[in-house]
């Protein structure tokens, strides 16, 4: 690689959000990078490290985030991430000028950027004070982050009841949200949180980009075009969308933090062509017991077969406990028709010919990685962005059906209409379409494909 005539090695030093639905893209991207002649150092939380043997070539370097036991087993998401951006300033800034100063193989490394992740909002005051120029990473859709900053305005016009204590946002309101008509109250995408002013202030400090030279967005204009330019018009530096981001990755690239269960490969491998349907809420989203067997009720009375992602600690039952307690009939059923693995390879999964439909917690990564395979969803968020992505899903691109409730009459409903009845064609159909539309922003000349080669020129420029 070659700077001002010189040959010259570029490292890029990559700083993920320690959870699997923004470590993914990050390192989806650092691999794309890599695979354009950069080093690559990710510096990452001691809590959530990713697995450096799936990413061989890649340098890793954990450092204290300041996350206690109590932090991390709250569950609360605000908490987490206002924790780790307090408790590893100090640490970050040792870390990054460390790498700024090493020599590696007798030379000295080029330290082009930091490209780090929206909510690890402190890099950039230490980026800044090591005179390292620095790209923001975005992991949620353009209309999430244009509803987030919404509630902020919404509460400042006295539409939400705030009290220091976050009380709710009337999760039940079908009513349209000023400003953001295609979203109804019940779709903004609150965080699970116990207060809302944590929530604002990270809100406040991630959309602070500050001294970035560019906002790296992991969207494509097929699905989000006129939000991306409204949201350029407001911005001063480059917006890139980039996204798919794991389709400019190797197919077969993990960035798993669970071990990934392939044995249902070779049990969709059995199955016909799109009859499963695949039930997965990510890495975070849990279920209480009553949900739990209503979705088991659900699945199996849709006489679908099906692949369930059951997360080991995403319910209150012990891992396999659970089918124990269920009652004969409906154990048989789920063994004759169903596979269940605490987690998959869900790019292959998703991938696979066999499967025919996606019930999901709409989480971004889960809804991109379907949307490009074409296959619809069935979706059932549970906070946060999944809400809006659940929303756009379901009205705006209609490739998904709404799930009000997880009961087992709507839930075998919903499979059925999804995966055979004629009422779901039209939904069929347009995720199929959706997925034309996909495949031209990420090949050669494409949208996306042209934000990364002008990401790839800004880092050079460097
Ligand atoms: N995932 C996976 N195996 C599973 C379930 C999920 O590899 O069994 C991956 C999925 O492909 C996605 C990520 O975990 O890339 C989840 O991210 P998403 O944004 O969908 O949801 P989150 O976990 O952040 O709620």
């Amino acid at each position: 690689m070659e700077k001002n005539g010189q040959r010259h090695r570029r490292r890029l030093v990559l700083l993920p959000c320690p959870f699997q639905g923004h470590i993914n893209p990050m390192l989806q991207l650092g691999s794309f990078l890599h695979s354009k002649g950069f080093s690559i150092t990710v510096i990452h939380c001691k809590f959530n490290s990713p697995n450096p043997s799936n990413h061989p070539s890649f340098e890793f370097i954990p450092f204290k985030d300041g996350l206690s036991g109590d932090d991390i087993s709250s569950g609360d998401l605000v908490r987490i991430i206002q924790v780790a951006n307090v408790g590893c300033k100090s640490h970050l800034h040792e870390c990054l000028s460390q790498i700024m100063t090493q020599r590696r193989g007798g030379q000295n490394d080029d330290v082009a950027c930091i490209i780090h992740d929206e909510l690890m909002y402190i890099s950039q005051a230490v980026a800044n004070s090591l005179k390292l120029p620095s790209i923001v990473l975005r992991t949620t859709s353009a209309a999430t982050f244009l509803a987030r900053t919404a509630i902020l305005t919404l509460k400042a016009e006295g539409y939400i009841p705030f009290q220091g204590i976050y009380v709710t946002i009337d999760s039940a309101s079908q009513d349209p949200v000023p400003g953001l008509h295609l979203l109804r109250f019940k779709d903004l995408p609150v965080p699970r949180s116990k207060t809302l002013r944590g929530f604002e202030q990270i809100v406040v400090d991630s959309y602070n980009i500050g001294t970035s030279s560019a906002i790296v967005w992991n969207t494509m204009e097929s699905l989000e075009l006129s939000l991306l330019e409204q949201i350029q018009q407001q911005c001063q530096v480059p917006v890139l969308p980039v996204g798919p981001v794991h389709k400019f990755a190797p197919a077969s690239y993990s960035s798993s933090l669970l071990e990934e269960d392939t044995s249902c490969m070779s049990w969709l491998g059995k199955q016909t062509k799109n009859s499963v349907i695949y039930v997965s809420m990510g890495s975070i989203a849990s279920m209480d017991e009553k949900e739990l067997v209503e979705l088991a009720w659900g699945l199996a009375n849709s006489q679908q077969p099906f692949l369930w992602v059951i997360r080991p600690g995403s319910n209150s039952y012990g891992s396999d406990q659970w089918i124990e307690e269920l009652p004969k009939v409906l154990r048989e059923t789920l063994g004759e028709k169903g596979c269940i693995v605490k987690w998959a390879p869900q790019k292959e999964v998703l991938a696979h010919s066999a499967v025919g439909g996606f019930l999901s917690h709409c989480g971004w990564n889960s809804t991109l990685e379907s949307i490009c395979e074409g296959v619809p969803m069935i979706c059932r968020p549970s906070f946060g962005d999944q809400k809006v992505n659940a929303r756009y899903l379901s009205h705006v691109w209609r490739v998904g059906l709404e799930l009000e409730e997880l009961e087992r009459g709507q839930i075998e409903r919903a499979v059925r209409k999804l995966m055979v009845d004629k009422e779901g064609e039209a939904v069929r159909e347009s995720a199929n379409n959706l997925k034309g539309k996909v495949e031209l922003c990420i090949r050669a000349g494409g949208s996306s494909d042209d934000s990364l080669n002008r990401l790839v020129d800004m880092i050079m420029s460097f």
